[in-house]
């Protein structure tokens, strides 16, 4: 199943299973979350045009070329008198300008005579150096759609404009579940054949960023009274995310646990890594099995889970972000399936970590970046591939 289709199918499913329930939290707190409602603007911003410079201030009309005697002196947090007529003021970036200026002159070009007054040495023309009232929004204005994800930029703007709280969606409950006999948690001495379960930390703490709250469901050992007797514990999870286990050739439990009592699509992604993945409910519930090589494990979670759970919080535009990038190293077999290698950019210019293995994490952690490299395609240096950044994807 091509990409596209696999996340296709996903979106429409999450489409149909919309977190319900929101909750009011502080600024403090919302970071990472998405809006509930739209942000609606409760004041003209700025409340008050106001002067992007430290100057003078005064209205065009009053001036022929003549210096203007200085009447008042204007600081930002300051409320100003009207202008005299025929006079100036002396202002500074951010203050109000007095009714009755039209216009503002950087200090740079004024020259303070000896008897106190100012004389202007450029041109002036009418609202120079004026942020007008309202000019970022107007009162009663939407400015963060519902569904925008909230980030410092957002919880700046949303904070400009007087809001101490926002309501958002609330946090989605994910489970969490390493499924193999192999897996250790670190912290455990390793025993023959054992190595340990790197996946859940990948997974909880990408998860946590994402604004969920994660259900550590531990590791589940190969076995088919135990996966049904885990599920059945994990009622209250919005969506139970697995990996390991869906192999081609492996006793599939979760897949038979999830015949039993819910329903199973077993997708043959044509990706690489993570070729299996598993779509399906346990009793109302859903569940994703993602592929258990780290490797496969992250790229799965970054191209398919992820934008499956913001879909779910209600955001629309899930597609991260991709450049288009030449590449430095040559790729001669071409293969059937969308590999997706880890790379980074040197001097604008993919390249790639020498281990592409699915079982290998290091190779991540080196990257800055997935190079995608689509089905039947060979590479020269120079050609061009599509570069998804870490950092889009891990947020
Ligand atoms: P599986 O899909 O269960 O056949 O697992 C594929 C490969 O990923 C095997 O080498 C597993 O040992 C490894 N693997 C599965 N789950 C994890 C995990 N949580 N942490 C590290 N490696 C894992
Ligand atoms: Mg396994």
């Amino acid at each position: 199943m091509p990409l596209e289709q696999a996340l296709e199918r996903l979106l429409a499913l999450a489409d149909q299973a919309p977190l319900e329930g929101t909750e009011r939290v502080a600024l403090a707190d919302a970071d990472g979350r998405v809006l509930a409602q739209a942000l609606v603007s409760t004041l003209d911003l700025p409340p008050w045009s106001n002067s992007a410079m430290d100057g003078y201030a005064l209205r065009l009309a009053d001036w022929a070329g003549e210096p203007l005697v200085v009447s008042q002196r204007i600081q930002a947090g300051q409320a100003p008198l009207p202008l005299a007529a025929g006079t100036c003021a002396r202002i500074f970036t951010g203050a109000p300008v007095p009714a009755g200026a039209d216009c503002v002159e950087m200090q740079e070009n004024a020259e303070v005579l000896s008897d106190g007054r100012v004389r202007f040495t450029e041109r002036l023309s009418l609202n120079q150096n004026i942020r007008p009232q309202g000019q970022e929004t107007r009162i009663g204005e939407q400015v963060l759609p519902a569904g925008t994800r909230l980030g410092p930029i957002e919880l700046g703007l949303a904070a400009s404009l007087g809001h101490a709280t926002l309501e958002v969606v609330r946090k989605p409950r994910v489970a969490v579940l390493s499924t193999g006999d192999e897996l250790v948690d670190p912290g455990q001495p390793l025993g023959p054949g054992q190595i340990y379960n790197s996946n859940r930390r990948l997974l909880v703490s990408w998860l946590q960023r994402l604004g969920c709250e994660v259900i550590d469901a531990g590791i589940l050992p190969d076995d088919l009274a135990k996966t049904r007797a885990r599920l059945a514990e994990l009622g209250q999870a919005d969506l139970i995310l697995s990996t390991g286990g869906v192999s081609v050739g492996e006793a599939d439990f979760l897949g038979v646990a999830l015949r039993e009592e819910g329903e199973l699509a077993l997708w043959k992604l044509a990706i690489k890594p993570g070729k299996p993945l598993t779509f399906g409910h346990f009793r109302g519930t859903a569940v994703i099995g993602l592929p258990g090589n780290p490797a496969s494990t992250l790229v799965t979670f970054a191209l398919l889970a992820r934008p499956y759970l913001l879909r779910r919080l209600g955001v629309a535009d899930v597609a991260p972000l991709a450049i288009e990038v030449p590449v430095a190293f040559t790729w001669g077999k071409p293969g059937n399936r969308r590999e997706y290698l880890r790379g980074r950019l040197e001097n604008g210019r993919a390249v790639i970590y020498p281990n592409q293995s699915s079982g290998v994490l290091r190779s991540a952690a080196w990257a800055e970046g997935l190079v995608e490299v689509l089905e039947g395609r060979t590479l020269a240096e120079g050609d061009r591939v599509r570069f998804i950044p870490l950092s889009e994807l891990l947020r």
